[in-house]
C-alpha cells in the first residue's frame, strides 16, 4: 500500500546524533536536495495529494518549510506565506509563542496575508513534538483561516506531537525512530 517512492526519499535522509545539542537525532534533509529524484518525488507526493483540494494558501514555516511549501503553492495555484522567526517580517505581524525543549520560541505572519474563509496548508520538514505547528496552525486560525492538513516529510512518532495536533490531520512521508 505504500508509495514506491517512498523508500527512496527515506534512504536520503541522514541521521545526525547530539546534533546541535546532546541527545537530540537530527534528522537531516539536505542530502535529499542533492538527488533530483527523490527531491522531486517528495514535492510530487505532496502535490497529489493537495491538488484539487481547493487549497487557497501554502503556509511554510521558517526555514526549512520554505524549502517544501513554494512549489506545492505554486503546483496547486495557491499563495505562499512564510511563517517567520520574529523580527524578520518588515510589516504588521501577529505573533504565537511556544513552548521548546528547552526556552521558547515564536513565529510570526504578515496581517493581511491571509484572509478570513481561507483553506490553507501548513508545511515544514519535520514535526517532533508538534509545537511548531501547533503555534503555526493558531496564526491561521487567529485571521479566520480554515487549516485543512499539516503536512511534513518526517514524523518522530515517539514524541507524540501529532496529539498536540487538536485532531487536525497530519501528513508524513517518512516515520523516523
Ligand atoms: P517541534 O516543534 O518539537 O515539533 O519541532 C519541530 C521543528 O524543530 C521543525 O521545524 C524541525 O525542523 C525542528 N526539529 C525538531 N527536532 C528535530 C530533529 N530531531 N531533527 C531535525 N529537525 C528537528
Amino acid at each position: 500500500d505504500k508509495d514506491p517512492r517512498i523508500n527512496g526519499i527515506k534512504t536520503t535522509i541522514r541521521v545526525v546524533p547530539d546534533f546541535p545539542k546532546p541527545g537530540i537525532m537530527f534528522q537531516d534533509i539536505t542530502p535529499l536536495f542533492l538527488e533530483p529524484k527523490a527531491f522531486k518525488d517528495s514535492v510530487d507526493i505532496f502535490i497529489e495529494r493537495y491538488q484539487g483540494k481547493n487549497i487557497s494558501v501554502v503556509a511554510g514555516i521558517e526555514a526549512r518549510g520554505f524549502i517544501f511549501g513554494p512549489s506545492i503553492a505554486l503546483a496547486i495555484g495557491a499563495k505562499f506565506v512564510p511563517l517567520r522567526k520574529p523580527k524578520k517580517l518588515p510589516g504588521e505581524v501577529i505573533s504565537e509563542e511556544y513552548i521548546l525543549e528547552y526556552g521558547r520560541d515564536c513565529l510570526e505572519m504578515h496581517v493581511g496575508a491571509v484572509e478570513p474563509g481561507e483553506r490553507a496548508l501548513v508545511v515544514d520538514d519535520l514535526i517532533a513534538t508538534g509545537g511548531t505547528l501547533c503555534a503555526a496552525m493558531n496564526l491561521l486560525e487567529r485571521v479566520g483561516a480554515e487549516v485543512v492538513e499539516c503536512a511534513c516529510v518526517i514524523e518522530l512518532p515517539d514524541l507524540k506531537g501529532r496529539e498536540r495536533l487538536n485532531g487536525k490531520p497530519l501528513y508524513v512521508l517518512v516515520e523516523a525512530h
